[in-house]
């Protein structure tokens, strides 16, 4: 039997807390008593430098229940850093964690099902809303266009896949090794391979308080995923610079040909010609640079360059 942590990230939730606990300690119990996890399972809360009362809250379930541990992190360092911050300790004591929000949105009755898959052998099993009828007609908009515009630089993720998932021992043992500071997790789990596996629910209303992600975090966390996982914006400068300077030629050539067929104003040809050649040049340029600074982000980041799963010694 697999010991299971569930890792609750949770900034300023002292509102919803209390009624995830509940359920999540029901549930718990119910699948170690149905066989499916280890006595030594836990829930952990990681609080995310919260200001309200929900470390006190944390503090008072871990007296009250002796399979609730927390963590406290020292300020908000951000959803997936705090969600790091937990699957690392969970790594210390469990074979397997799984991420969950603290506002009940991820369905905690598909626990039973992750753990089938894991049992079948997934080393990372993904959470995948079927429909998210619960969220707002924007939020569902921004995000397609967010999963689209991903796949389209090049980038795999996981279709409607937030941060609920299991991943197994090895599979949190891969991810230590991932240095990156600007983490963005669910663009860096499917590179860590491992057979994995999908688990379909139904997204849910928050249970209480207010979204932790209003529209500007959403924006940074978008732009921070796009960033760190595709060069192709750089690719995309310089081959606007190849286009353009090939353009100038024409312009140039146009311009000459105003010139000596005089029906140009003296010295527009010269400022004509050199604006195009140039703005094309600089392009150019600017696109070189990047590729360069593209290495130089890929290598700064050091990424292990491949992970074993197994060896024959
Ligand atoms: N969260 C966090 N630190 C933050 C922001 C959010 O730990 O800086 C947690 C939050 O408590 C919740 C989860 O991340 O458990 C997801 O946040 P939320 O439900 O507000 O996002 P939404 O579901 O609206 O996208
Ligand atoms: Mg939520």
């Amino acid at each position: 039997m697999p010991t299971v942590y569930t890792v609750v990230p949770c900034y300023n939730e002292e509102e919803v807390l209390p009624k995830t606990n509940g359920k999540l300690v029901e549930k718990l119990n119910q699948l170690i008593n149905d066989g499916r996890a280890d006595k030594k399972s836990r829930i952990l809360y990681v609080d995310d430098g919260s200001t309200d009362k929900t470390w006190e809250l944390i503090t008072g379930f871990h007296k009250e229940f002796d399979c609730v541990i927390g963590i406290k992190l020292a300020k908000n360092a951000g959803h997936q850093n705090a969600l790091l911050a937990g699957l690392m300790k969970a790594r210390e004591f469990a074979d397997c964690a799984i991420s969950l929000d603290a506002d009940l949105q991820d369905d905690i009755e598909a626990l039973d099902r992750f753990l089938e898959r894991y049992s079948e052998g997934c080393e990372v099993v993904y959470g995948v809303r079927s429909k998210r009828d619960a969220d707002t007609f924007f939020k569902r908009f921004t995000a397609l266009c967010f999963y689209r515009l991903m796949r389209r630089l090049g980038v795999d993720i996981v279709h409607n896949h937030a941060d609920y998932r299991l991943m197994g021992k090895n599979a949190l043992n891969a991810l230590s090794d991932f240095k990156e500071v600007n983490l963005f997790l669910r663009g860096i789990v499917p590179l860590i391979g491992y057979k994995s596996g999908v688990v379909y629910y139904e997204r849910k209303e928050r249970a209480a308080g207010q979204t932790k992600y209003p529209l500007k975090k959403m924006l940074g966390f978008a732009i921070d995923g796009i960033t760190s996982f595709s060069v192709r914006p750089l690719k995309i400068i310089s081959n606007l610079g190849v286009i353009i300077s090939v353009l100038s030629v024409f312009g140039l050539l146009y311009a000459l040909i105003s010139y000596f067929s005089g029906s140009a104003v003296p010295g527009w040809t010269a400022i004509v010609a050199s604006i195009w050649l140039l703005g094309g040049i600089q392009l150019l340029c600017i696109g070189v640079v990047g590729e360069y600074i593209g290495k130089i982000y890929g290598e700064v980041k050091a990424r292990p360059r491949y992970i074993i799963e197994k060896s024959l010694d």
